[in-house]
């Protein structure tokens, strides 16, 4: 096991200015310390009660990023815990920050999940909705988008670099316009395997989970009902 080794390794390989997130669901927290000491702080976990349960037992400054479908009844556990939620997918889910956050006049900070793909399988605001989506948070008090996360669909190389050069488009298109609560400077996107192409596409920040810690148990990777 390597796990400094695997995360200097990537630091080698991506261009400054692009963050690197360890993702570490479903590791234990020997993991977790071992990348700390190789100098991560932002960690990424896709279900609330692990991010909320590690948070508690780990390094105040660690930066806890939310990676996976949020469902509503769970919002009220990240206040003060999440630093970013990369799955904004929904009016549901905007509803609901918005009011739990307002409770405690406190702001969430999170990523537009656009279902780039198109997929079944996925959460995530469809192309043709953003506008519609970007309206309703323009009229929040208490969430402020920084930016998109997309999980695209598996495919080869040549695929991967669509959907990136698209989700990149888009993101740039929304980056030349004036909205309220929202500014473009996050674009989510590359996990392990395709992690380089998509910094070639123009990500500022990778989600990298087996390349640092090797393989999970199961699969655990952003698809909905889990
Ligand atoms: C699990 C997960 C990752 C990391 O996947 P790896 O292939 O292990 O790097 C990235 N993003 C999301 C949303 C995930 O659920």
């Amino acid at each position: 096991m390597g796990i400094k080794q695997n995360i200097e390794e990537i630091i080698t390989q991506i261009p400054e200015g692009v963050k690197l997130l360890a993702v570490s669901k479903t590791k234990p927290l020997s993991y977790l310390e071992e990348a700390y000491e190789a100098g991560m702080r932002d960690f990424g976990e896709n279900k609330v009660q692990e991010l909320v349960k590690k948070s508690e037992n780990f390094h105040e400054d660690v930066r806890w990023h939310l990676i996976g479908h949020l469902q509503t009844n769970k919002v009220k556990y990240l206040v003060d815990k999440v630093y970013l939620i990369h799955s904004l997918d929904s009016v549901n889910l905007l509803n609901e920050i918005e009011k739990v956050f307002g409770r405690v006049n406190k702001t969430a900070n999170a990523l537009i999940q656009i279902n780039i793909g198109r997929e079944e399988s996925k959460t995530g605001i469809l192309e043709e909705n953003l506008y519609e989506f970007i309206n309703k948070i323009e009229k929040c008090d208490h969430v402020l988008v920084k930016g998109i996360m997309v999980i695209i669909p598996q495919g080869d190389e040549e695929s991967n670099r669509r959907y990136f050069k698209r989700t990149k488009e888009i993101f740039e298109e929304l980056k030349t316009k004036k909205f309220k609560n929202i500014s473009m400077e996050i674009l989510s996107m590359g996990m392990t395997h395709d992690y380089m192409t998509a910094i070639d596409e123009g990500s500022t920040l990778v989600r990298i989970g087996t390349g640092i810690f090797g393989e999970r148990n199961y699969n655990a990777g952003g698809e909905k009902n889990e």
